[in-house]
């Protein structure tokens, strides 16, 4: 379960969030959508702390995370390893082979031999459809395959959340479909999962909650398919227009 009271962030004077609340149950998806600039990505970065909040809580799989927090590198290891995050553009390492990437940090988060590590990348890469690209290095595999390997990597170190960030944005629509319906998997597994995106589709189709950001604020949030027939925010509106 993620539960965020009262997040706020900036940075110098540019406001970026502003008195964010939500709650993601266990095995629920959220999904989170809003125009450019609204502060979703600082919300996912600031639940595995790639920022860090200046006020509010955030309590994540039992840990807690405020403005005062202050982490050991083990404490951090502890709390990233709860939330998986999958960016838009893969961030995968370039210069490791497939299987690399996603051994690596098992090996160093978790502490796993080497074997242990293979043998759960593989395990997982064949689950991806990916079983025979191991030895590949990442930019001779194809964007949807570059992503499916990055929710590899993170699925790896079993984390109670996932975290994606606008995961098909850079992908042709058609190999963003192989990606959604990987996500679609995880979902139907019970995964809890915080997505933002731009598909609609699969808001409506795959996630149990819609969050609406404009402005470093949730301007609505509630049952997916309520708001995008009925949104009652005239930002909504706008951005739904926009997007549909
Ligand atoms: P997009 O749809 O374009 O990805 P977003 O909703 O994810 O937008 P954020 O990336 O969270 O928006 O950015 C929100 C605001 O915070 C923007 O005004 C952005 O310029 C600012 N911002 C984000 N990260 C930083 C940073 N590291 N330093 C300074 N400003 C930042
Ligand atoms: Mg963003």
């Amino acid at each position: 379960k993620v539960t965020v009271r009262h997040l706020a962030k900036s940075f110098g004077d540019n406001v970026v969030l502003e008195d964010i609340d939500m709650t993601v149950l266990e095995g629920t998806v959220t999904a989170m959508i809003g125009p450019s600039g609204a502060g979703k990505s600082t919300v996912l970065r600031c639940l595995n702390l790639l920022e860090r909040p200046d006020s509010g809580t955030i309590d994540i799989s039992g840990h807690r995370i405020d403005a005062e927090s202050r982490f050991t590198n083990r404490q951090l290891y502890a709390l990233r390893r709860e939330a998986g995050m999958v960016f838009q553009h893969f961030n995968l390492f370039p210069h490791m082979s497939v299987m690399r990437n996603v051994t690596l940090p098992q090996q160093r988060i978790l502490g796993r031999s080497k074997a242990e590590a293979e043998q759960k990348s593989h395990e997982l890469l064949t689950r991806m459809g990916l079983g025979d690209k191991g030895s590949q290095y990442p930019n001779r595999c194809s964007g949807g395959q570059q992503q499916r390997i990055a929710i590899a990597r993170a699925l790896a170190l079993e984390p109670t959340v996932m975290l994606f960030d606008e995961p098909t944005s850079s992908l042709d629509p058609e190999v963003g479909v192989e990606v959604l319906e990987v996500m679609h998997e995880l979902a139907n597994e019970g995964m809890t999962m915080i997505v933002v995106t731009h598909e609609m589709g699969f808001a409506r189709t795959v996630s149990d909650d819609l969050v609406v950001m404009a402005d470093g604020r949730i301007i609505e949030q509630g049952e997916p398919k309520r708001i995008m027939e009925d949104p009652s925010h005239p930002r909504t509106q706008d951005f739904l227009r926009a997007v549909l």
